[in-house]
This record gives structure tokens, C-alpha cells and sequence, in this order.
């Protein structure tokens, strides 16, 4: 068995970054609440500013209706906290992702269930681990830049073998998807 196919560690979808996810799908599926991930997904580790394509998606997916909250383990709280201002969402730092516990505090300071919630993140051993274990769905994007914290450094290793033979929508397969930084 391929480690890929655990559940835990399986995404419901693979897309290459967060910009690419069809908000059209997300209101057909019922989606009211995305859970971001903060580092990598919306706010590369090596500018530390959102790319423009980021904040256009999430202007978007308010237009759509749907409420977005970042679901940080960054313990800069002023830096997650600005993010969330520029990006015009709610915030939920010190995550601490996997546990499940800061989907399900997001989840009821918005109101809505998990069949209506999906997170998305560039870890499948904390954000997409987190989802499953929250009940959500959920969507891995390919990690903006290579900068990563040395502890994640050793997770990467993990997810490839997680993630061998996993196509992301988006990007040709056999494409590493993650930008020169
Ligand atoms: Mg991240």
C-alpha cells in the first residue's frame, strides 16, 4: 500500500496553488468557509508578501459568498494578524495543526458545519492531517517558495513519499510546482 492512500494523509484534491481553485466548484460542493494556511499557501516564506493573483482569488471567493479564515501555526501573531488584514480574512493563530481543535474554533465562530468546510495548505502533515482529522475536506497546494522551517525541511521528506505519483491540477505531471526562491 502507497503511503499516499491512508487516509489521513490524502488530500480530497491536489491543485497547484491556491489561485487555481475553482471557486464555481467550491459553491457547487456547498462551501461556505475556506481555512488557509498561511506560509507557503497564501504568503511565500522567502518574500513574506501575498502575491497579488492571492488576494484577487480571495476578493473572489468573498464575492462568491464564501468566508475565508487563515488557521496559522506561526507563533509571529502581529505577522499572522497582518496577513490576515491585507488578505481580508479572519485569523486563528497558534493553530497547531494537526490537532484538529482550531478548524472546529473556526468553524463555530463562523456558523457553519464541516460538511460546508474545506482547508487548504502546502503540509500534508499539518494542514491536510488537521482537515481529515476535523471532519473537513480538504486541498494540498504545491509550497510557494522552498524556503521552509528546518523541522518542515524533514516533513518534505516524508511527503514525497506521501505525494509520489500524485498529480496536481494545474501543472503538467511530473512537475515539482514550487517556485525558485
Ligand atoms: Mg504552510
Amino acid at each position: 500500500m502507497a503511503l499516499g492512500s491512508l487516509s489521513p494523509f490524502r488530500a480530497t484534491r491536489y491543485v497547484a496553488s491556491v489561485d487555481l481553485i475553482d471557486i464555481d466548484t467550491l459553491v457547487a460542493a456547498g462551501v461556505r468557509l475556506v481555512l488557509l494556511d498561511r506560509d507557503n499557501t497564501c504568503v511565500p516564506r522567502d518574500t513574506h508578501v501575498a502575491p497579488p493573483a492571492v488576494k484577487a482569488w480571495l476578493g473572489r471567493l468573498r464575492d462568491a459568498g464564501i468566508s475565508a479564515c487563515l488557521l496559522s501555526n506561526n507563533f509571529h501573531s502581529g505577522e499572522v494578524a497582518a496577513s490576515a488584514c491585507e488578505l481580508g480574512c479572519r485569523v486563528v493563530d497558534h493553530a497547531m495543526k494537526p490537532a484538529p481543535f482550531s478548524a472546529w474554533v473556526a468553524m463555530a465562530r463562523m456558523g457553519v458545519g464541516p460538511e460546508q468546510t474545506v482547508i487548504v495548505g502546502d503540509q500534508v502533515f499539518t494542514d491536510i492531517l488537521a482537515g481529515n482529522l476535523a471532519g473537513v475536506r480538504t486541498i494540498l497546494v504545491r509550497p510557494q517558495s522552498r524556503r521552509d522551517l528546518w523541522y518542515t525541511q524533514i516533513f518534505r521528506l516524508g511527503e514525497a513519499l506521501v505525494l509520489r505519483g500524485v498529480e496536481f491540477e494545474g501543472e503538467g505531471p511530473g512537475a515539482s510546482g514550487c517556485s525558485d526562491g
